[in-house]
């Protein structure tokens, strides 16, 4: 019977089995992801009823957005979420680099310095702390910035970071998931120990957490550690597919009042900023968004599965416990890469008709290829692949609102590779 709905779906017979294989063994992890996602699930709920979310509160305001109540008490709602004293979730916050961007321009003051102890940050960040010189940069600002790698085996290099600890350090950010490098995510209780460490050296230091990819993947968050300010983007996890756009920051409310006068001005701070229409869409998807994240989880595990049956390496492991819902799979070629991504987009419910190709993109040293058939555009909790083609020719896989879509695109993808013979190990 899903025989059949599969093949009527293009997925062939030698594909398909492998896919039942492989699911087969994935009950247990599968189990444990569930248990957070209800654990979440709980969590989310309680905030929107202790905050006495109502269905004028779905509505937006429209000009300055005086009183416009449904933002505020999403605001507290996210508040409650992260167990933090205060939030920042604006449609005009326009990304996950502008958050960051945000928190960082409002917390820091020139003379300062920022201190990365978990080695190099997002790209996207490089031109926004002037790692690479541009205009507007923290570093136009007088503002420093010092980085400690992680030691060879992915762990903190604790005596280094003591030693880059200085008078001038005023905040230090940690990037919770790899983002598209190849070190491991973090663990919240990691995240935990670390921030522990860095206040034992400096206990007035603000320490913010890049919380992107990561929300709802664990029962607790960084905030629930000693971070005074997570971030992250609606277009990922938390805006469980629907948020059309945004950023949210939580953390402690001097920290949320500097980003808030940052945002709109001095004087002005979260008063203004009216919702629009977006606030039932923030909602829905915030209600969605442990489900959601559980979905991608599921899809990474089924991909990493899949590709290490049929001999390719990939990070992390399906056995190995993960911190955020990004798979790489190390395909070798640029053809598989090439394939894959057409897959992925062939499996979209939108623009599945479109063929894919790699080309130039600004910020990259390589053509690079991306898959996405999506209902928000660039969102990447949806079902998505992108690729540099360059050694080692990764692809980069994460997403999925519902897991049978996810598991649909991941078998699609392998068909693209089966069918024109670039599995060996699948005849
Ligand atoms: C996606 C991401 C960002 C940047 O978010 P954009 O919305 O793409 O600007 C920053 N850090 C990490 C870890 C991310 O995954």
């Amino acid at each position: 019977m899903s025989e059949n709905i599969y093949q009527n779906m293009g997925i062939s017979d030698p594909v398909f089995a492998l896919g039942e294989e492989v699911l087969a063994g994935l009950s247990e992890r599968y189990k444990e992801i569930d248990r957070i996602a209800e654990i979440n699930q709980m969590k989310v709920l309680k905030a929107l009823q202790d905050n006495q979310v109502s269905e004028a509160c779905l509505l937006g305001t429209t000009g300055y957005g005086y009183d416009d109540i449904g933002r505020d008490r999403l605001e507290s709602v996210y508040a409650s979420i992260f167990h933090t004293e205060d939030a920042l979730v604006r449609p005009q916050i326009t990304c996950g680099t502008h958050a960051l961007a945000l928190a960082l321009m409002s917390n820091l003051r020139p003379g300062d310095e920022l201190l990365s102890p978990v080695g190099k940050p997002y790209d996207t960040l490089e031109k926004v702390i002037g790692i690479t010189p541009h205009p507007g940069s923290l570093a136009e600002y007088g503002i420093t910035y010092r980085q400690v790698d992680l030691l060879a085996d992915g762990s903190f290099d604790y005596e280094n970071i003591r030693k880059a600890i200085n008078d001038k350090t005023k905040l230090v950010t940690i990037q919770r998931s790899k983002g598209y490098q190849t070190r491991p995510s973090f663990g919240v209780s990691q995240i935990g120990e670390l921030i522990s460490f860095v206040k034992s050296v400096k206990p007035e230091v603000t320490v913010m957490v890049d919380n992107c990819y990561g929300e709802f993947t664990e029962t607790i968050e960084p905030s629930d550690v000693g971070a005074d300010m997570v971030v992250g983007s609606l277009i990922k996890n938390p805006g469980g597919g629907f948020a059309p756009i945004g950023g949210y920051i939580a953390g402690k409310k001097e920290c949320v009042e500097n980003a808030a006068y940052r945002l709109t001005s001095p004087g002005l701070g979260k008063e203004v900023g009216a919702s629009l229409g977006v606030l039932r869409d923030f909602y829905q998807g915030l209600f969605l968004a442990p489900t959601v994240a559980a979905s991608a989880e599921k899809a990474a595990i089924f991909a990493a599965g899949i590709y290490e049956k049929l001999g390719f390496d990939v990070i992390p492991s399906s056995k190995e416990v993960r911190h955020d819902i990004i798979q790489s799979v190390v395909l070798r070629s640029a053809e598989r890469v090439i394939a894959f991504c057409q897959g992925i987009q062939a499996a979209s419910p939108v623009d599945s008709f479109a063929l894919p190709y790699p080309d130039d993109m600004p910020g990259y040293d390589s053509k690079v290829i991306m898959a996405a058939g999506n209902f928000i555009s660039g969102s990447s909790i949806e079902l998505s692949a992108d690729a540099p083609i360059r050694e080692p020719y990764a692809v980069y896989f994460q997403g999925g609102l519902t897991f049978p879509h996810a598991k649909y695109g991941i078998l699609r993808a392998t068909e693209e590779l089966y069918r024109k013979g670039l599995l060996e190990t699948l005849k």
